[in-house]
């Protein structure tokens, strides 16, 4: 069957229009999307201020004074800015376990305790994600490839407490974080690896953390670089207070000290 050409003022006409509508479509699409990503962080954080504000769990309490021997020495005003913490760590932190082990809230409890400490003044606005963390009942292996001077790569096995990954990843063993409840000597594997966390929130793992602006990042390395290079001498004179594997380097000095 023929048909008969449209006339070219009414083909221009209708072609205007499906452009427009077309136009108005990616345009609406457009808005949905940023008033999404708008809204997301908005949604966030009224979500987390109000799990910070919730009563604090009767039996989380009982078992962090119960477990944790450092929780009976923090003074109250601690104490309350960590609970607040934990209250959204816990909703907003995804555990596995690896290796077999079924995480129980009681693990989830005394891990996020230890770390929310170092949480526990800074705003909701501030923080947008917390790590993962993959939980091992023990000490786990990690194998990897070394390169030496000469070129030569060799497969290494190393056994590891502990690791923090610049993607939001912390690797700890559960065992060994149980031995860290009852002691009360600066060490935690917890408090390390998350402190690595914090250290790499500027996008970089090399001991000073996201900071204010430029005149507070030129003070802090100031201060941390004397501080390292001090307990670098010590360490090479005899037994310094702190644990020696803080002289690795900047990253591991922030970690070490942070516990
Ligand atoms: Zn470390």
């Amino acid at each position: 069957m023929h048909r008969r050409p449209l006339p070219q003022t009414i083909v221009l006409f209708a072609d205007l229009r499906s452009y427009g509508l077309a136009l108005y479509l990616v345009f609406g699409v457009a808005a949905v999307i940023v008033a999404a990503l708008v809204y997301a962080p908005i949604r966030r954080r009224r979500q987390r201020r109000a799990l910070a504000e919730r009563p604090f769990p009767r039996q989380w309490r009982r078992l962090l004074r119960d477990r944790w021997v450092l929780y009976r020495y923090l003074p109250s005003n601690v104490r309350f800015a960590l609970q607040r913490q934990l209250q959204v760590m816990m909703s907003a932190t995804d555990f596995y376990g690896c290796n077999g082990l079924q995480v129980t809230e009681e693990m989830k409890l005394l891990t996020l305790a230890q770390a929310a400490l170092l949480y526990q003044n800074a705003s909701q606005d501030q923080l947008a994600d917390f790590p993962h963390v993959l939980l091992y009942p023990n000490a786990f292996v990690r194998e990897g490839d070394t390169t030496d001077e000469l070129g030569l790569v060799s497969r290494q096995r190393h056994v590891l407490l502990g690791e923090s990954w610049q993607q939001g990843r912390v690797i700890l063993s559960w065992s060994d974080i149980v031995q860290d409840l009852r002691r009360l000597d600066g060490h935690s594997l917890v408090i390390h690896e998350y402190a690595h966390q914090i250290d790499g929130y500027d996008g970089a793992m090399n001991g000073s953390p996201l900071l204010p602006n430029e005149t507070v990042y030129r003070r802090w390395t100031k201060i941390m670089q004397a501080a390292y290079e001090d307990l670098c001498r010590e360490a090479e004179w005899g037994q310094p207070d702190i644990d020696p594997y803080a002289t690795s380097n900047p990253a591991e000095f922030f970690a070490v000290i942070s516990e």
